[in-house]
């Protein structure tokens, strides 16, 4: 057309907290793709953005309309279908658009960075003269150890795996380089043609569930296996994920912790040879941008990640596995707030494929969804090995004198596993050492400086820690109130505990698991591979060893004190409780032992717990379902929290009414309950006054339109430094 300049439109998405898109000019002689990043000038310096779309907008004023600077990338960081999938987010979570698809990118990419060609080095073996090998062999047997697990491996071995063999491997590689023992080469590890001869047989339920799934995964539908522990669901999600592999897709496969489930890795390791790409948080920016690239670029044809690997691009992904689905984990509480196994139901509905939820104590939500036949349901209720997860058994507390935490009845049963050779796991979800500091005259309580929360005692560190904040301080030598010296501690932790237990049991090893004794995965793999070993052996652990590992030779698991939740001010602690309580008594008894659970309680009595003596999963599943139900509270609703801090209550409670008011008509109208704002339940946290104003409602179509007639007017209101402000849809707690 005669008189059109150069230029075009373009819409740009920002990662920044406000609720809309930027127009830029671009110059049009190259080509635009969608998808691509930016460098744009912004306010006085520049950011990144995300070109969305292009177009000759009449409706900007040409003369104050920027132009964007270099693009950043040849092809689309995000596919078209990730975009859409994002803009659903944006929509549902009510999440700025930016920010929410900048957290679908890899970090490494978030910022102005050049995508850069992903390689890795492997090293492979020569052919070796025999005088050479005997002279490694003899000399430096740890260079031989190396030369040996390259050798053994076809495909050659990258840093990581050589790094598992030895930790200086580095040095010992350079001088089997300068031998000329080994050679390394860039290269695509090969798909390495997997031992499919040693594959157990799957048994009954196994067969059924995955030949059901089978005939209904040719397009888009939600699987819930529903298998109690060690009942065979890996081995499920294993042939499954074989059949996509052969059909030449790709798939997600999603776990709460990774970095910790090595064990996982070794068994997909073991089944899949190097097809799959690790994604965590542990890992450095860099190494979770080359798992993306690897699998992005299918190289790797199984992304084994947590949370955020959801947003793993795949032009031919053919399934999504969630395990563990109903674990918190997937539940994002800052930045954006979202759920990924919803998100990822969501993300399997867009793109025509199947989805499969995976566990032993799935979520009511799930439960409920497959009783409504929204989702296909399979149960696997044995264990393909001999034995039968143990009932869990009560031990009464009440009156009895407990040392370092246990009562005698279960340091007899302790005794006896250790003393048949067997390993036992005692739970208990407090680090530190005790977490009361109390004086023993005025009932003076050691509290954080920032938190509405106690300050737990850590022995070893001679500190008292906030486990909220990280606030840190001396011990007290004298009472905060009353100048007394006699300052005592008052209840366990893990630290007491293995204390307690080693000189209790001084010839057995004592093993510790919590985020205090753990500072590396180095660390955790040195434990748990003394556990794998076998012989007696007494576990001490907090959440972290209640997941996804499986150890044989566990023959009796307890759970010191789980009355806390009992008593919680969250809807959700009983559904938590008896959850952890089926977990942890499941990781007992999978070997060709049979094993013992029990759980200490001052309040045998109390319903909650008569239940898990006598009860399995899904009728005390049942009964909290129907106590929701009749409480309105979700499943059988919607939850949409607004969340607001501030240096004083007083401020953080004008900015919720502020909302209030913005809602006020819609929900009227529309018999939406509108509770709150009222303070937090820890009102102060990391010396921030919290509050919150809900909106809870049976019918989502009621709360959605609540929702899209006010949030125009809710999202001008700023959040400044001050007074901060975020919205929490389907929050978890109220
Ligand atoms: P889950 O994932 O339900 O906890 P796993 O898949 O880890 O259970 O299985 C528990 C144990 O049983 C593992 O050691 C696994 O190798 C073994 N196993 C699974 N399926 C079979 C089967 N069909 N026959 C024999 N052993 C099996
Ligand atoms: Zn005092
Ligand atoms: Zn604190």
């Amino acid at each position: 057309m005669p008189g059109k300049s150069l230029n075009c439109f373009a819409s740009f998405a920002i990662a920044i907290p406000l609720y809309r898109v930027f127009d830029y000019s671009i110059e049009e002689h190259q080509q635009v793709l969608v998808g691509t990043r930016y460098r744009l000038p912004f306010g006085q310096g520049s950011r990144t953005g995300l070109l969305l779309a292009t177009h000759n907008s009449a409706s900007v004023q040409r003369d104050r309309i920027k132009a964007a600077d270099e693009c950043l990338d040849q092809l689309p960081v995000l596919s078209e279908h990730l975009i859409a999938l994002a803009t659903w987010m944006s929509d549902y979570y009510l999440q700025p658009i930016g920010e929410v698809l900048f957290q679908c990118l890899p970090r490494y990419l978030r910022t102005a960075r050049h995508e850069k060609p992903v390689r890795v080095k492997y090293w492979r073996a020569n052919t070796l003269e025999l005088e050479l090998r005997e002279t490694i062999e003899k000399r430096s047997p740890r260079q031989h150890q190396i030369l040996l697990a390259i050798e053994q491996s076809s495909c050659g071995l990258n840093a990581s795996q050589l790094k598992a063999v030895n930790s200086n491997w580095h040095g010992l590689v350079r001088s089997l380089e300068a031998k000329k023992a080994i050679r390394w080469e860039w290269s695509k590890p090969q798909s390495t043609t997997t031992t499919l001869e040693n594959l157990p047989e799957l048994n009954r339920e196994q067969a059924d569930a995955f030949s059901q799934m089978e005939s209904n995964f040719g397009r888009f539908s939600v699987h819930l296996l529903d298998g109690i522990t060690g009942s065979g669901k890996t081995e499920v999600y294993f042939r499954l994920i074989q059949n996509q592999l052969d059909q030449h897709r790709q798939v997600i496969y999603l776990v709460p912790e990774i970095g910790l489930t090595s064990q996982l890795v070794e068994r997909v390791r073991h089944r899949f040879g190097e097809q799959f790409a690790i994604s965590h948080s542990a890992l450095t920016e860099r190494q979770q941008y080359e798992a993306w690239e690897r699998f992005r670029q299918g190289e790797v044809t199984i992304m084994l990640g947590t949370r955020s690997s959801l947003f793993s691009q795949s032009a031919r992904l053919g399934l999504i596995i969630i395990d563990e689905e109903h674990d918190a984990s997937y539940k994002q509480e800052d930045g954006i707030r979202y759920h990924a196994r919803d998100v990822a139901i969501k993300r399997a509905q867009m793109l025509d494929i199947p989805i499969l939820l995976g566990s032993a104590t799935p979520s009511l939500e799930s439960l409920n969804n497959c009783q409504r036949e929204h989702y296909y349901w399979y149960r696997l209720s044995q264990r393909p090995t001999r034995y039968e997860p143990p009932r869990i058994q009560l031990i009464d507390t009440r009156n009895v004198r407990k040392e370092h935490g246990c009562s005698p009845y279960l340091l007899q049963r302790i005794d006896h596993h250790l003393g048949q050779d067997n390993q036992v796991l005692l739970y208990l979800n407090r680090r530190g050492f005790a977490p009361v500091i109390m004086c023993h005259e005025c009932g003076w309580q050691s509290i954080c400086r920032y938190c509405d929360a106690r300050l737990t005692l850590h022995q070893s560190l001679n500190r008292l820690l906030c486990h909220h904040c990280g606030f840190a301080q001396p011990v007290p030598s004298a009472c905060g109130e009353c100048d007394n010296t006699d300052i005592r501690h008052y209840g366990i932790g893990t630290e007491q505990l293995e204390q307690g237990m080693k000189k209790r049991f001084p010839n057995y090893p004592v093993l510790r698991i919590d985020r205090d004794s753990i500072t590396s995965r180095d660390d955790f793999a040195r434990k748990m591979g003394a556990l794998r070993q076998g012989g007696p052996c007494l576990l001490i652990g907090t959440q972290m060893i209640a997941k996804g590992h499986d150890y044989p030779a566990i023959t009796m698991s307890a759970i010191l004190d789980a009355d806390q939740a009992l008593f919680s001010a969250s809807y959700r602690a009983s559904e938590r409780l008896v959850q952890t309580a089926f977990q942890v008594s499941g990781r007992s008894g999978r070997g060709d032992q049979a094993g013992e659970a029990y759980l200490q309680t001052d309040f045998p009595d109390h319903p909650l717990m008569q239940a898990l003596a006598n009860q399995d999963y899904r009728k005390i599943a049942d009964t909290i379902t129907r106590e929701r139900k009749m409480l309105g509270f979700p499943p059988y609703a919607r939850v949409v929290m607004f969340r607001a801090d501030a240096l004083s209550l007083r401020q953080a409670t004008e900015k919720l009414d502020e909302i209030k008011h913005c809602l006020a008509a819609s929900t009227t109208r529309h018999q939406v309950k509108c509770i709150g704002p009222i303070p937090a339940l820890m009102t102060r946290r990391i010396g921030r006054y919290r509050a919150q104003l809900c909106l809870i409602g049976p019918d989502t179509h009621k709360l959605r339109s609540v929702l899209r007639e006010s949030m125009p007017a809710i999202e001008s209101i700023k959040s400044t430094q001050k007074v901060k402000w975020v919205v929490d849809v389907d929050a978890l707690d109220l």
